[in-house]
């Protein structure tokens, strides 16, 4: 059956949705997004992932194209018109159309705002069980990840050299240390039990999750360090997960060949997962 998606103010079918060939988004990759998940029919951490894709707007120097309330119930209409249970629902903002010039379109050009469901069931994800896999490849992409732009070519072959090599994803390193995992933050947890994560900066992206798990392990009074580290204390490490909102807490259990701490998902992990997920179930909206 085909999907009611938005664009633009019209909800249609996906078959007649249609976007310019001079939208910015398509040529210059020039807009950003968020992908918030649904579980139960309710969105998780919304609010978070509006304050992010405000951020974004406004370091790209983009109007914010409606006000929250009016992205709540566009998200919502959605979940109803698809009958979205579990899932997640992507939200794409470009400058809009105009022809092809490098500068910026003048600032009434009206942007586009694009959103979508999808259907998944993160509560049930095969990697949460056997724990992931990843090699560790150059992080080549732009030095402004932090902001959620569209231009996601560089992770898409970070995950596909990790599918040649038999692994599950791809976490990048730069000068030395790993900045994060091509779609999702990277943590380890060290042989006293600290929980580690690199810091914020224009390195990595300011995961939502990252922010609901510190919060989670302030809760269980869990020791933490948010730094950079290394491949190679990621190997020697008790155990390693990643995060993201459609991931939650997702265990690592190979880098590069070598088994992290017994080579299977590790308690840790295991208990910042749960109390995430209780946590996000209690603010969904
Ligand atoms: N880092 C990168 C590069 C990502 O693409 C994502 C997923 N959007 C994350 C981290 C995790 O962010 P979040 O927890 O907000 O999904």
């Amino acid at each position: 059956m085909s999907r009611t998606v938005y664009v633009n103010g019209d909800f249609l079918p996906e078959e007649n949705a249609k976007i310019s060939v001079f939208d910015r988004g398509f040529l210059f990759a020039d807009g950003v997004y968020e992908v918030t998940t649904v579980i139960g029919g309710k969105l998780l951490d919304f609010d978070g992932h509006m304050a992010r894709l405000k951020r974004s707007l406004g370091e790209l120097d983009m109007n914010q194209p409606a006000e929250i309330d009016t992205l709540l119930e566009i998200h919502k209409r959605l979940i109803e018109e698809n009958s979205l249970v579990n899932g997640l629902i992507y939200l794409q903002v470009t400058r809009g159309a105009a022809d092809r010039d490098f500068a910026f379109p003048p600032e009434d050009t009206p942007m586009s705002v694009v959103l979508f469901t999808q259907t998944s069931d993160p509560t049930k994800s095969k990697l949460s069980e056997t724990g992931a896999r990843v090699i560790v490849v150059p992080d080549n992409r732009w030095a402004r990840r932090d902001i959620k732009t569209v231009q996601l070519l560089y992770p898409s072959l970070a995950k596909m050299a990790a599918k040649k090599a038999g692994a599950d994803d791809a976490w990048m390193e730069e000068d030395g240390y790993i900045t994060e995992g091509s779609s999702n933050n990277a943590w380890i947890v060290t042989e006293d039990g600290t929980l580690v994560t690199r810091d914020l900066s224009h390195s990595i992206l300011h995961g939502i999750t990252r922010k609901a798990v510190l919060k989670c392990a302030e809760l269980l009074q869990m020791k933490v360090e948010e730094r950079p580290f290394t491949k190679e204390e990621a190997a020697n490490a008790r155990e390693a997960f990643i995060t993201s909102a459609s991931s939650f807490v997702t265990p690592v259990i190979e880098i590069d060949g070598n088994s992290i701490g017994e080579g299977k998902p590790g308690p840790t992990a295991g208990k910042l997962r749960e109390i995430y997920m209780e946590e996000a179930l209690k603010t969904a909206v």
